[in-house]
């Protein structure tokens, strides 16, 4: 399928790994330049030119902390003019709420919901002038589905889910669209990060608690980050113009409701 995207520029942050790096090069691989960025600036250039040589696309690097209003502005000053942006930081650490103050709740919040919303503030009426955009928020199935020691993000991705369901719609007779997208589990550094975590908790071998994670699942096994990206290539694809607003479970099965 076409996705009607080829030429146009997208801002994709927090994109050397994982699934930032799979939106990135499903939207390469549909003929989008891009901006991206990551703080640690060795994997960031190793990605850019994996995702060049594959996709022809021109690539810019930005290796900065998307959560400091200094990133966000070398961001956004390197871009210019863009038509997608996909939010992605990276996730708050796990832990019991007992052990979070202020500074950590700040922190979290900082990353996983002002962030975002701050540079959906800085492109989206830029979008709708153009009369197209397409913003895509990484969050986690964690806000439909809360996972306890997940407490920091379920807190700040939900309160980013609140403002993009009145904005999203706010916005929609500008042809700007925005969406996010819920990952269950899927197999990136950050999950090994999560059974490392558990394994020093309980003792429990890593890799056994992995298998049984996967084992949990009705498909049986991790999402390839390669399947997330697809999916956020076709919401910033130009027949995905009718979706606004929503939240796309992408888990495997794992959430057990009816809707
Ligand atoms: P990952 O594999 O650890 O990759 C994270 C990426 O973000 C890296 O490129 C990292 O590079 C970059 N990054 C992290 N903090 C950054 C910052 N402050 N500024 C700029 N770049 C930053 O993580 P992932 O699994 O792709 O997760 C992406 C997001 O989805 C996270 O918020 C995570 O909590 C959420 N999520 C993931 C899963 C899952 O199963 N994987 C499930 C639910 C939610 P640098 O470290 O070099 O900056």
């Amino acid at each position: 399928m076409d996705l009607g995207i080829t030429g146009r520029k997208a801002i994709v942050c927090a994109a050397s790994k994982g699934l930032g790096r799979a939106c990135a090069m499903s939207l390469a691989t549909n003929g989008v330049d891009l901006v991206m960025n990551a703080r640690g600036a060795d994997a960031l250039e190793a990605t850019a030119a994996e995702i060049r040589e594959r996709t022809g696309r021109a690539v810019t690097t930005v290796a900065c902390d998307i959560t400091t209003a200094e990133g966000r502005k070398q961001v956004l000053d390197a871009a210019g003019e863009v038509d997608i942006l996909v939010n992605n930081a990276g996730g708050p650490p796990p832990g019991d709420f007992r052990e979070w103050g202020e500074a950590e709740w700040i922190k979290a919040v900082t990353a996983n919901m002002i962030t975002p919303i701050e540079l959906i503030r800085a492109v989206v009426d830029g979008m709708g002038e153009r009369r197209f955009g397409r913003i895509v928020n990484i969050t986690s199935s964690a806000v439909k589905a809360p996972i306890a020691e997940l407490g920091l993000s379920n807190g700040a991705r939900t309160g980013l889910t609140g403002f993009v369901a009145g904005t999203a719609r706010a916005v929609a007779p500008t042809g700007v669209t925005i969406n996010n997208i819920l990952p269950g589990r899927f197999d990136t550094d950050r999950l090994r990060g999560n059974f490392e975590f558990n394994a020093k908790k309980t003792g429990r071998d890593p890799a056994e608690i992995a298998k049984n994670a996967a084992a949990a699942i009705p498909a049986r096994r991790f999402g390839d980050p390669h399947e997330f990206g697809e999916l956020c290539a076709f919401l910033c694809s130009v027949q995905a113009g009718y979706i606004t607003g929503q939240n796309l479970l992408i888990d495997g099965g794992s959430f057990p409701g009816t809707m």
